[in-house]
């Protein structure tokens, strides 16, 4: 597992990796769509709908511009935003 990251809001957290769009409805943009995974080490990823659409040489090339690196809560949050469900969500 990869070092935690310390979030502002949410403390020492599990660190995750998206694209800078999904990031982007905190500051106010509309959803851009929020397609998660875990890669092999079992790390979570979200790209935005574009940035999954890439061809993977476009996304190698793009990846030092557009990668961010996000706490799991604000991973989740911005996957709530984008109308993702996740199974503890149920519970609150
Ligand atoms: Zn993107
Ligand atoms: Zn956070």
């Amino acid at each position: 597992m990869r070092p935690a990251i310390t979030c502002e809001i949410h403390g020492k957290q599990r660190r995750a990796y998206v694209c800078e769009h999904v990031v982007s409805v905190f500051s106010g943009a509309q959803p851009s769509g929020f397609v998660w995974r875990r890669d092999d080490e079992g790390e979570y990823e979200a790209l935005c709908s574009a940035c999954t659409h890439m061809a993977p040489a476009e996304w190698e090339a793009n990846m030092p511009r557009l990668a961010r690196e996000v706490c799991l809560e604000c991973f989740a949050e911005a996957g709530r935003r984008n109308g993702i469900l996740w199974p503890n969500d149920a519970n609150t």
